[in-house]
């Protein structure tokens, strides 16, 4: 048996965010069908921010009421607040990744509110899911490598956040790359501090290509025993809040590296690749992803 890998599609959610383009709730609804008949098991559908401030991200809930319920699918909405998790609960996501930031210059910009207020909103959902029920939680760290307005962001910054998280019995933590600053080897050092703050937790990690070391950090994840990355269609991606921050890893570009390699991801590469080219035609750019332009090998 070849070790499996799983890939969230971030596509939907982290990709078109960033797009100037906001596609209407059809087409949204069309490209998640398009992504999980291809593979993705899991998938950022939806956010539920203010469609006023993210007016990409409109429509969330006509999204979730489009997508027929499946067993095989967990369709997952990105929280920030208990307003987001009301709405998550309301339109009937599988999971609810609740966002903190790890470092106070992006957490507020971003967010309007301290990383010590996310993490007291992120206490809050948890007892509200104990109490009235709702999807599984699952967070991200956000700006876990670099923070683009109060720039490196520590270990100990990241750690204190996962090990709160961890009290609070969160069973899946990622952390995000979301400016695009990590390396490799930085990469594996934080792996093993956040095992270390939080033992029973599965890690996930969410990487941009903002400085064309997504892969090696992706690679470098994997060695370090991570098996649940997030990657982004056609390297969609970016967020509107972070300057100069581009696309996520393009999800082909890592299903390409990962199955070469002899891993299963459940995905399949040609689907991938048509959708990724017909996405980025759609919103009217190249595809950022190596995949798009290359095709796989063997063809
Ligand atoms: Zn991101």
């Amino acid at each position: 048996m070849s070790r499996f890998i799983q890939i969230v599609e971030v596509g939907p959610r982290d990709g078109l965010q960033n797009e100037a383009t906001a596609l209407p709730v059809e087409e949204k609804v069309a490209l998640i069908r398009r992504l999980e008949a291809v593979g993705a098991r899991r998938i950022e559908a939806v956010s539920f921010v203010n469609p006023n401030r993210v007016p990409q991200m409109a429509g969330a809930e006509e999204i979730m009421a489009a997508l027929a319920p499946s067993l095989d699918h967990s369709r997952i909405g990105l929280v920030l607040n208990m307003r987001g998790w009301e709405r998550c609960v309301a339109a009937g996501c599988d999971e609810a990744n609740v966002v903190v930031c790890a470092s106070d210059g992006f957490a507020v910009r971003n967010q309007g509110s301290t990383v010590a207020q996310q993490i007291d909103v992120l206490a809050a959902i948890v007892e509200r899911q104990a109490v009235e029920g709702g999807p599984p939680i699952t967070l991200t760290v956000s700006v876990a490598f670099g923070d683009p307005f109060d720039g490196e962001v520590t270990e100990d910054q990241v750690t204190a956040i996962v090990r709160e998280a961890h009290a609070l019995g969160v069973p899946e933590i990622a952390l995000g790359d979301t400016i695009g600053v990590a390396d490799p080897w930085t990469v594996r050092r934080r792996i093993e501090a956040v095992r270390g703050a939080a033992p029973n937790a599965r890690l996930r990690m969410h990487f941009h290509d903002t400085r064309n070391t997504g892969l090696a950090n992706a690679y470098a994840s994997v060695e370090a025993g991570i098996d649940v990355l997030d990657a982004s269609v056609g390297g969609l991606g970016g967020c509107p809040f972070a300057p100069a921050a581009t696309g996520n890893i393009g999800t082909e570009d890592l299903v390409y590296m990962l199955q070469r390699a002899g891993f299963e991801t459940g995905y399949d590469l040609d689907g991938l690749i048509a959708i990724g080219q017909a996405i980025s035609g759609r919103l009217g750019k190249a595809p950022a992803s190596s995949l798009a332009r290359a095709g796989g090998f063997p063809s």
